[in-house]
């Protein structure tokens, strides 16, 4: 929105998009929308279309102009990880803050799903960029009545909500999707990325292991390799048939 921020933890703001949509109740009073949608409809400003998501392609540009580091908050108008933002579009975004490195750039989202997906998939090299930080909104915390749903067994992970993963939630996530399917180890690693909050370290040998070994077994690995061993599932190609009840 501007160079100059008033937003207490950041000296500036970067939209290279706005606008957006819900998704979720923490929406419900979002500054952004209420902000936007005073100017719909005033020609010539920057939101004369309201909160209607559209790209800004000639903002892209705007961290390399700015020569002194600034903690610049990335879509303080919008949600970068939103499904209608084409990928392409979320690579050129992060490109300038690779490129513009002096910055350090705060991106926030509530689609954590996508967020995790994008940048396992395409971007994991940022994840070594220092300058730029990437959170997920937190509305509700510990539904459950525990502190155990973040995978925080991993040193690059920095917000750590207990020291031991919960692992149960993470069998009950991979039982509930795939009872009574057969699914390729890669299809199963795709699902524990991109739609719990666990990361790949752990649903071999925390899930699957323990589920073929269990007495009777709940799973049964259809591999082509004569010499696998039980409980491995090295190869992503391999599949594995689920119970209909796990
Ligand atoms: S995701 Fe953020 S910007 Fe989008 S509607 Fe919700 S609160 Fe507003």
């Amino acid at each position: 929105m501007s160079e100059r921020s008033s937003i207490e933890w950041t000296d500036a703001t970067w939209n290279p998009i706005r606008g957006c949509t819900k998704v979720s109740p923490g929406c419900k009073h979002c500054y952004a929308e209420t902000f936007a949608e005073r100017w719909r409809g005033v020609p010539g400003h920057p939101y004369e279309q309201g909160f209607d998501l559209r790209l800004v392609p000639e903002k892209l540009v705007e961290p390399l102009l700015w020569v002194k580091s600034r903690t610049i908050f990335v879509n303080s108008m919008s949600d970068l990880f939103q499904e209608e933002v084409p990928e392409e579009y979320v690579g050129r975004v992060i490109a300038v803050m690779e490129l513009a490195d002096w910055h350090i750039y705060q991106v926030l989202t509530k689609r954590g799903a996508r967020m995790r997906e994008l940048i396992t998939r395409k971007h994991r090299r940022i994840e070594n960029c220092r300058n730029i930080w990437m959170g997920v909104s937190v509305e509700k915390v510990d539904e459950g009545g525990e502190f155990s749903f973040s995978d925080a067994t991993d040193p690059k992970q920095l917000v750590l909500f207990t020291k031991a993963p919960n692992f149960e939630a993470l069998e009950k996530s991979i039982c509930g999707r795939f009872a009574g399917k057969t699914a390729s180890v890669e299809e199963i690693e795709g699902f524990v990325l991109a739609d719990t909050p666990f990361r790949e370290t752990h649903y071999k040998t925390q899930v699957l292991r323990r589920l073929e070994k269990r007495d009777p077994p709940r799973i049964t690995a259809l591999s082509s390799n004569p010499k696998r061993k039980p409980g491995t599932f090295a190869d992503p190609k391999m599949f594995v048939s689920f119970e209909d009840t796990l």
